[in-house]
């Protein structure tokens, strides 16, 4: 991980920046930490990008993917998830405002008191996280049925989630990492809207997933499952390629056009050789 201050490297198990001293954010504030390392991601990616084009291109082609369900039935699961967790924290608020405000739990000693509203509070909380995940996941995932198809990473610590065809699917990349000696697993990350695959040993060793081909991945294993046919979908490699070369024709056009304008112009004024031509120009 980078220092936050001076963008030196601390080690893994250090809890000070060598250079500058910087405490290395806690093990709790895990929202500053994951920034911290969505930002390493993307300056990585950055420097890969200028310094070695190909790691992007060559990249990682083994994806797995794994029929979750239907979409209706996986945003049930999640709303009863969410359910339970607000009822928790209700039952939370309650046993706290018992012990505060009746005389119920005026049996139990210091030591009993103490425990049930640590207990009820470590509920409360845990709970209170699981309700915001949930929604977070049902609202990105609606969104992604909107869509119709689409893969984002929408579960934090977890694999990317897609929708087709009405359907849940969970991607993983089933390559070992190409850089590394050892077989070496990798998972996938979400640097803005980019899907990278990331080397679990090393962080600099990372692989940018075209979207279009783990879409058509997921096409693939539907089509697999039950027979749903597909069209893939165009590479942005492909579509990049296209795009350059479609250019340097238009440019080549542009050219051709204006040299034949040009010699149209020679031939209409003046029928001297061009050369000749440019001689006068700079004579004048
Ligand atoms: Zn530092
Ligand atoms: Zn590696």
């Amino acid at each position: 991980m980078k220092c936050a201050k001076c963008g030196a490297e601390i080690k893994d198990g250090e809890k000070k920046c060598p250079e500058c001293g910087e405490k290395r954010p806690g093990y709790f504030n895990f929202i500053k930490r994951r920034q911290l390392r969505e930002q390493e991601t993307a300056e990585i990616l950055e420097k890969s990008y200028i310094h070695e084009e190909d790691v992007a291109a060559a990249g990682v082609s083994g994806l797995s993917v794994r029929y979750r369900g239907k979409v209706g039935e996986e945003l049930v699961r999640s709303g009863i998830k969410l359910g339970i967790s607000v009822l928790f924290m209700c039952a939370c608020i309650a046993v706290i405002a018992i012990r505060q405000y009746t005389e119920l739990l005026d049996g139990l000693d210091t030591l009993g008191t103490a425990i049930v509203l640590l207990g009820a509070f470590l509920l409360l909380f845990g709970n209170g996280a699981s309700v915001a995940n949930s929604s977070y996941f049902i609202a990105r995932l609606n969104a992604l049925k909107k869509q119709g198809l689409g893969v984002s990473k929408i579960n934090y610590g977890k694999n990317p989630t897609a929708v087709y065809a009405g359907n849940v699917y969970e991607v993983s990349v089933s390559d070992t990492c190409p850089k590394c000696e050892q077989p070496t697993a990798m998972h996938i990350e979400q640097v803005q809207d980019m899907l990278v695959a990331v080397c679990n040993a090393d962080r600099n060793h990372l692989f940018r997933l075209d979207k279009a081909f783990v879409l058509n991945a997921i096409m693939e294993s539907e089509f697999k499952r039950t027979g749903l046919p597909y069209t893939p979908i165009v590479l942005e490699s492909a579509k990049a390629e296209e795009g350059e070369s479609e250019s340097r024709e238009s440019e080549r056009e542009e050219a051709s056009g204006e040299s034949a304008a040009e010699k149209t112009e020679n031939t209409a004024q003046d029928p001297a050789p061009a050369e000749s031509r440019s001689e006068k120009g700079e004579k004048n």
